[in-house]
């Protein structure tokens, strides 16, 4: 593998000046931890700024088209607020109290307000277009709520009423969001250092950010294994989600400390919080430069069982921190980055140049290219712009036309994905992989696809490898895990998805707070399907591994060696950790382990369990 030099550590020092405690009251509050570290920094992201309106004027013939596009920016507006409000019961009293009515009069503003009729007014009468008809009422109210001040108005009332305009600015900014369903993307003035604090984060945007200057990202929304949880641990930014009432809590100019490892938000701590979270910022350091050391030691449990750990790649960034992970090749690589925040889908050289770089880079450790899996949360606009996908507000592409089956619908984008990855292929050694499989057609039908496109390259005089990469599955449907054995006849591997296995058996959204502690991977509905396909495919020998969040929790991997995996793939950060854990790892001792697991049908007895309480 050839080795270049990893980013700067995540965890530096900060300068003196933000490390200072401030004068407002320290509050605590509590989410998901869902990628370890403490960050310490100034918040940004209080305010989402407004979107870019390109369309201002409509034609006459399209107003009423533009009101019922304004009444559905209003009614997901509500939804949302309505969400935010019942969340609010997880604060303290004193927050709830500031935050509730604030909601409120949100809410108001959202029924027959002056705003409304004034937007609606401004599409019918001046033919504006829904965002511009907002935005344009709002700037009015504000400026005639500011124009209440008389010369003798007390700096005191003149904030007051600034309030009131700003609150109305608010309100607009957010339906002008559901209307062009623009994703908090701002992220240009995200000052070094600092800690970046939103409502919600999409992966696409989680995509964007720059872990090298970021310290930490806290959000209102997303669950423990979303796509923007992996890609937050896959970049190494701490990180804490699902933290209700978060953005109504912060005010500019706010302190937070942000720890990832215990799923935790302290806003403007108190100087002994400050100074402990100083020391546990060096500890994580610490304890880093200690798993460093294990990068060149085998995995291997201590009677002997050879392990194989590998890395997961979401962003090219990546590459550097899984080379130094120790990992012994990438096991999956989420090739949705490359279609993500573009506007048109990637032709087959420039996919062919990203995908060989990869491969090269990783100088002879191989490489699992998961082909397109768009759907969940995972919007791709390129995709919606070229009708290839409804856009993803206007269904519900878990259960949808998710991964395999759209690449099916579509040959174009499946073949010139394959035909990339084939020619990358010739770098190096490498493994193609099939997302959300439900049944044995979908991956014949693919296979078929996948020769056909390794015909046509070797006709047009490409070189290719001699032997084509082997065509696996995915199995992160409770369908495929129980079809494992049928699966094996015609896939040459498995990698098991957790991720998505769980959402898909337990029917809880991976990315959703609400649902969260429904959300589990150690649920004995999802082991006992990671069981049935394992040991199927060991049965008709076929290699298995783990790829979803499952892989790289440390505390698991016991339990999983128990079940007779021998292969994990997960973020490159967990490599080190995990290969501890397989190297303080007996075989027996794992596979006694596993059975009393098995036995178990209550969650809370298998976790016990597994955090060593029992
Ligand atoms: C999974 O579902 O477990 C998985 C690895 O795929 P993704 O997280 O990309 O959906
Ligand atoms: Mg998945």
């Amino acid at each position: 593998m050839n080795r270049t030099e990893p980013p700067p550590p995540q965890h530096r020092r900060l300068p003196a000046r933000i490390l200072r405690a401030t004068e407002r009251p320290e509050s605590v509050l509590a989410g998901i931890a869902v990628s370890p570290g403490i960050a310490i920094g100034p918040v940004f992201g209080t305010a989402e700024p407004t979107p870019e309106i390109t369309r201002q004027k409509i034609q006459a013939a399209d107003a009423p088209a533009e009101g019922a596009r304004l009444d559905a920016a209003i009614a997901q507006s509500r939804k949302q607020l309505a969400k935010l409000r019942t969340r609010l019961t997880a604060l303290p009293e004193d927050s709830q109290v500031e935050i509730a009515p604030l909601i409120d009069a949100y809410l108001r503003m959202l029924g027959p307000s002056r705003l409304i009729r004034g937007a609606r007014q401004r599409i019918s009468e001046g033919l504006l277009a829904a965002e511009a008809a907002v935005l344009r009422e709002a700037e009015a109210i504000a400026g005639a709520i500011l124009a209440q001040a008389a010369p003798g108005t007390s700096a005191e009332d003149r904030a007051g009423l600034q309030r009131r305009g700003d609150e109305v600015r608010e309100i607009a900014r957010r339906l002008v969001r559901n209307l062009t369903r623009a994703p908090f993307q701002s992220f240009a003035g995200l000052p070094e250092g600092a800690i970046l604090i939103c409502e919600a984060l999409r992966p696409a945007d989680a995509a964007l950010l720059d872990p090298s200057r970021l310290a930490g990202v806290a959000a209102e929304e997303g669950g423990a294994d979303g796509h923007t949880a992996v890609m937050l641990r896959a970049l190494g930014v701490p990180a804490v989600l699902g933290v209700a009432g978060l953005p109504q809590a912060l005010r500019p100019g706010d302190l937070a400390v942000v720890d990832g490892s215990a799923g935790e938000v302290v806003l403007n701590p108190s100087p002994a919080r400050l100074a402990l979270a100083r020391r546990a910022v060096s500890a994580f350091a610490r304890e880093r430069q200690r798993f460093a050391k294990l990068r060149r030691l085998p995995a291997e449990t201590l009677d002997g069982a050879g392990v194989e750990l590998s890395a997961n790649l979401e962003l090219p960034l990546e590459l550097p921190l899984i080379q130094q992970s120790g990992a012994f090749g990438i096991g999956l690589l989420r090739t949705e980055f490359l279609f993500m925040n573009r506007e048109t889908v990637p032709d087959e050289d420039t996919q062919t140049e990203v995908y060989r770089n990869i491969v090269e880079a990783m100088g002879g450790a191989p490489v699992t290219f998961r082909v397109l899996d768009w759907g969940g949360e995972k919007g791709i606009e390129a995709l919606s712009a070229a009708g290839i996908v409804p856009d993803i507000a206007d269904t519900n592409p878990a259960l949808g036309l998710r991964g395999i089956r759209l690449l099916l619908r579509w040959p174009e984008l499946f073949e010139t994905q394959l035909a990339a990855i084939l020619r990358a292929a010739a770098a190096g050694p490498a493994r193609v992989m099939l997302p959300m499989v439900t049944n044995v057609e979908e991956v014949r039908a693919a296979r078929e696809i996948y020769e056909r496109v390794a015909r046509r390259l070797r006709r047009r005089g490409e070189r290719l490898a001699e032997k084509l990469p082997p065509l696996g599955i995915m199995i992160e449907t409770p369908g495929a895990a129980l079809s494992a054995d049928a699966l094996a006849l015609v896939a040459d591997f498995f990698a098991i998805g957790t991720n998505d296995l769980t959402a898909y058996t337990l029917a809880v959204d991976r990315g959703e707070s609400d649902v969260a502690e429904l959300y589990d991977p150690l649920h004995p509905a999802v082991l006992r399907l990671v069981q049935f396909a394992t040991e199927a495919a060991l049965r008709m020998r076929r290699p298995v591994s783990v790829c979803g969040e499952m892989a790289g929790d440390a505390r698991l991997t016991p339990l999983l060696l128990g079940l007779g995996l021998r292969s994990f793939s997960m973020n490159a950060a967990a490599v080190p950790p995990v290969k501890q854990a397989v190297r303080t790892a007996r075989i027996e001792d794992c596979v006694r382990f596993a059975r009393r697991v098995m036995e178990q049908s209550d969650p809370r007895a298998i976790a016990a369990m597994v955090a060593g309480e029992k």
